[in-house]
């Protein structure tokens, strides 16, 4: 048998011009991993190596072969939220801040844009299975931007319901965040619950990741707080059996407006995805690690050996409830404009397709990466 298709192949070759024979196509992944570091820019990234080891470059994902710079902006502003900046790179088109995967038409809050189709809806099309995994609320902008479509982010009520509503497929199938009281508060608002939802679509809604049975297949956990680290394997665990592949969203929040926190988040993440990445077979799985958006964290002193977050325990003795928001952290070694910030952020990634992460690029370009990995065509081209 393969030796037929290898003489019919070498055939047709002899038959067509030997000389311009075509390379072998580049292989196709199976499955895409997309780790979103919230707010994670490139001086984040940096720090956290600082923080973690004490040393610059010690972060898994930053040995990582490919390498880009990925533009974040809105259609109309120079800096972005977690709504246009995800929604950008599930599905390939740039929006308006605020607005959950609709074109650029939508009024945040007063009028709907067309629908942008998710990667995870093309996935569902394509019959994978497809999970995600949140270290914030489910229904928060950037886990919202692969499921569901709004002119808010701050509908959580709407943006939840289409979770068991989908338009290609069964919809999302595998779903482990938190916000269990806000989301429930605006589903009651809605007319609804936990309750009937899980009634309505034969699928319990868990309060807690260690509720859910092994045996159930589209988890769907809505916790008070998640472990992330064990959400994430376990989302592997049920989608790693998938015939056709899958894709694993998982967001880790890193925002630095405590400086302690956001980095430590993104050496638990990238601990977390070193881990992953042994698990996962890297000639047929693509991983990406990107951010939504950068943050105005700054290193700008400090010598090896000395703390890089010296003075952040005075810094946090001063916080109270009360406590400005906008007010900037000045920490010995570290500055914090407590805000998003409008440049580029780091896309890194491993596995077939990857070799496409190169130079400066638009943030819709990785939704062209991971569509091409697939080799698949968006629908319309
Ligand atoms: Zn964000």
């Amino acid at each position: 048998m393969l030796k037929g298709l290898l003489a019919a192949a070498s055939l047709s070759l002899a038959i067509g011009s030997p000389a311009l024979a075509q390379p072998a196509p580049p292989p196709k992944a199976k499955n895409v991993i997309l780790f979103l570091a919230d707010a994670g820019g490139v001086s984040s990234v940096s720090a956290a190596s600082l923080l973690g080891y004490g040393e610059p470059l010690k972060l898994r994902v930053q040995h990582w072969p490919n390498l880009g710079l990925s533009d974040t902006t809105p259609v109309d502003q120079f800096v972005s939220d977690s709504a246009n900046g995800m929604s950008a790179i599930m599905t390939g088109v740039k929006t308006r801040n605020g607005v959950i995967s609709q074109s650029p038409a939508a009024v945040r809050g007063k009028t709907d844009g067309e629908p942008t189709k998710t990667l995870l809806e093309y996935a569902e099309e394509h019959g994978l299975r497809t999970g995600v995994v949140t270290s914030q609320p489910i229904t928060d902008a950037t886990p919202a931007a692969t499921y569901a479509h709004s002119n808010d982010r701050g509908k959580w009520g709407e943006i939840f319901q289409q979770a068991f509503a989908p338009r290609y497929g069964d919809g999302v199938d595998v779903l482990f965040g938190t916000g269990r009281a806000k989301i429930g508060q605006q589903l009651a608002t809605a007319g609804t619950g936990f309750d009937q939802i899980a009634k309505a679509h034969d699928r319990p809604v868990y309060a807690r990741l260690e509720d859910a049975p092994p045996a159930n297949a589209r988890p769907v956990v809505v916790a008070d707080q998640i472990d992330t680290r064990a959400a994430t394997l376990r989302a592997l665990d049920v989608l790693k059996g998938s015939p056709k592949g899958y894709l694993l969203v998982v967001e880790w929040d890193a925002h630095t407006d405590d400086p302690r926190e956001g980095l430590q988040h993104i050496v638990d993440f990238d601990k977390l995805i070193a881990e992953v990445e042994t698990r996962v077979d890297l000639k047929d799985t693509l991983l990406v690690f990107t951010a939504d958006h950068s943050f105005g964290l700054q290193v700008d002193g400090g010598r090896r050996g000395e703390p890089l977050l010296e003075g952040y325990e005075a810094w946090k003795a001063t916080q109270t409830p009360g406590a400005k928001e906008e007010d900037v952290i000045r920490l010995k070694n570290v500055m914090v404009n407590r805000s998003h910030t409008g440049e580029e952020v780091a896309a890194l990634a491993v596995g077939p397709g990857s070799e496409r992460v190169r130079g400066y690029f638009p943030n819709t370009h990785l939704f062209d990466v991971m569509m091409d990995a697939w080799g698949w065509k968006k629908d319309g081209k």
